[in-house]
């Protein structure tokens, strides 16, 4: 049985609580590895080698930190597939789709290359006779990541890339589910020059994120995962009086207004209600069609899903793979029951039809005749099942996805660029796509949603997540010409 350890300060290191998590391949069902989870005290141990490091990597030159970025950047570029396997080995996403993974997280490694730049300050000379005012910003210190399993290597580069470039020293708490891609990226990292001490990963569950989460040496908590964890660790970190910004679950609305393009609408739906089994925060689960085209599209949608390929996400056949655990499928498979119980119509179950014998794995399903009532709408389902709710116009449609609890990412589809711009400006949804279902910006803007989607104030990566791992200082400065000094009580002034 594979084991997998922590890794700190520069090392593998064991877990020494005794405490583990089984690893599956979800594509076999098969247990491949035990994960340690860490106690509070390793959490204690692994945190203090982390701030003597970050103490020296916050004094590396910007550009020996960008060195070590541009040299991070090369090894993963060159070596994305091996990460990929990985990723498909624990996670079940299709190796095509972990390599997608991987190059989007390699753009926020591109982006935080560029550091140099993106810690530079403002500097305002004469601000008064003989005074400069300049601002800096300066890391936090020590900060975490905790990850969730769906995306095991692109949102621990969401965060580790900025952190470490703006000079941080990163604590990963990978998701317990797929653990084995934080630890190849920290052997990276080390290969790529980092010091040891500035990544560390400590695997574990809720102990551990706890630790974290109060550990007076922890600066920021960086989270991903679901709402109602997001809303806890933005709650219990600010209460010990750290910066959070927590990223939580989704409901994105696709609107299909009369104009589309059928088949383009179509094929969107297909690729991100299916992609990665729906297990993607950015995955659409609703679409929304309005009018005359709901037939059409219904009967287009499910016309293609009996030609997707499901297998094990090894085999380049493959174009959806299982999902992350049996409890999950089984959840999953439950909203198609409830969907059916509700008055939804099953137009076509994942349940049914001609699935692997091993491993996770549930079909494409298509629910018609949702209403905002029922718990497949209510509820993120994170599976295969995509519902269709029917409404009459536009004003209803962006309505619907107004009042949802949600806010992640939403789009839609229409030849009409006045429909497209209004649509921009009057949704409540913290990422837009027109024509484009899964609108996840590039690495220089940032990605964040809105609502229940996001607690916090700063958006991921890019900009953002500079602004996030680091804090400003703001310099007023005079070098008196000695002949010129004297004594003023009053309050300082401008001129
Ligand atoms: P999750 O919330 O169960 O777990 C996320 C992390 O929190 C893991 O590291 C886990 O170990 C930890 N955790 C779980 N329960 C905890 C508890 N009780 N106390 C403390 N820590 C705990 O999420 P998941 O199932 O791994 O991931 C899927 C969810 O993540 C979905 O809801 C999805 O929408 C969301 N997600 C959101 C985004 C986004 O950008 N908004 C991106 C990816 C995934």
């Amino acid at each position: 049985m594979n084991h997998i350890a922590h890794w700190i300060d520069g090392a593998e290191t064991a877990g020494a609580s005794g405490r583990t998590a089984p690893v599956f391949n979800p594509a076999t069902g098969e247990q491949i590895a035990e994960v340690d989870l860490a106690s509070t005290a390793e959490v204690g141990e692994a945190v203090k080698k982390a701030k003597e490091a970050g103490r020296a990597w916050r004094e590396a030159s910007l550009s020996k930190r960008s060195a070590v970025l541009f040299k991070f950047r090369e090894l993963l570029a060159s070596r994305t597939g091996e990460l990929a396997a990985i990723v498909t080995r624990e996670h079940g996403k299709v190796l095509a789709d972990a390599a997608g993974e991987v190059a989007r997280g390699l753009e926020n490694v591109e982006f935080a290359t560029g550091i140099p730049h993106l810690m530079k300050g403002s500097f305002s000379e004469q601000a008064a006779t003989g005074v400069d005012v300049y601002s800096i910003r300066q890391p936090l210190g020590v900060v975490a990541g905790i990850t969730p399993f769906n995306f095991p290597a692109m949102v621990p580069l969401w965060m580790c890339a900025t952190a470490i470039a703006s000079g941080n020293a990163f604590v990963l708490k990978p998701s317990e589910k797929d653990p084995s891609a934080a630890l190849w990226l920290a052997r990276l990292w080390k290969e790529a020059g980092l010091p040891d001490g500035v990544f560390t990963v400590l695997n574990g569950d809720k102990e551990a994120v706890d630790a974290l989460l109060t550990h007076p040496d922890i600066a920021a908590v960086s989270f991903v995962g679901s709402t109602p964890i997001a809303k806890y660790i933005y709650e219990t970190g600010t209460a010990h009086g750290k910066r959070v910004q927590a990223l939580g679950g989704a409901k994105n609305h696709m609107i299909v207004l009369p104009d589309a393009e059928l088949d383009a609408a179509a094929d969107a739906a297909i690729s991100a209600g299916y992609g990665a089994a729906g297990e993607r925060c950015m995955a659409i689960s609703v679409v929304v069609a309005v009018g005359d085209i709901a037939d059409p599209l219904v009967e287009a949608i499910a016309a293609r899903l009996p030609k997707i390929r499901i297998g094990d996400g090894t085999d380049p056949a493959s174009e959806m793979g299982p999902l992350i655990s049996a409890q999950h499928r089984d959840k999953v498979a439950g909203y198609i029951e409830a969907g059916a119980a509700e008055g939804a119509t099953v137009v076509a179950d994942g349940r049914s039809g001609d699935l692997p014998e091993d491993g996770f794995f549930l079909g494409a399903t298509l629910l018609d005749d949702v209403t905002p009532q029922m718990t497949v709408y209510t509820d993120e389902i994170f599976g295969p099942v995509l519902s269709v709710v029917r409404v009459d116009s536009y004003a209803e449609a962006v309505q619907l996805v107004n009042d949802n609890e949600y806010g992640n990412g939403t789009a839609i589809f229409t030849r009409d660029g006045g429909a497209a711009r209004q649509f921009q400006f009057d949704v409540n949804a913290g990422m837009v796509g027109v024509n484009v279902p899964i609108p996840v910006p590039v690495a220089y803007y940032s990605f964040g949603g809105w609502k229940a989607s996001l607690f916090g104030d700063t958006h991921m990566y890019g900009p953002d997540g500079i602004h996030f791992f680091t804090r400003s200082k703001v310099v007023t400065s005079r070098w008196p010409d000695p002949g010129t000094s004297a004594i003023d009580l009053g309050f300082p002034q401008t001129r």
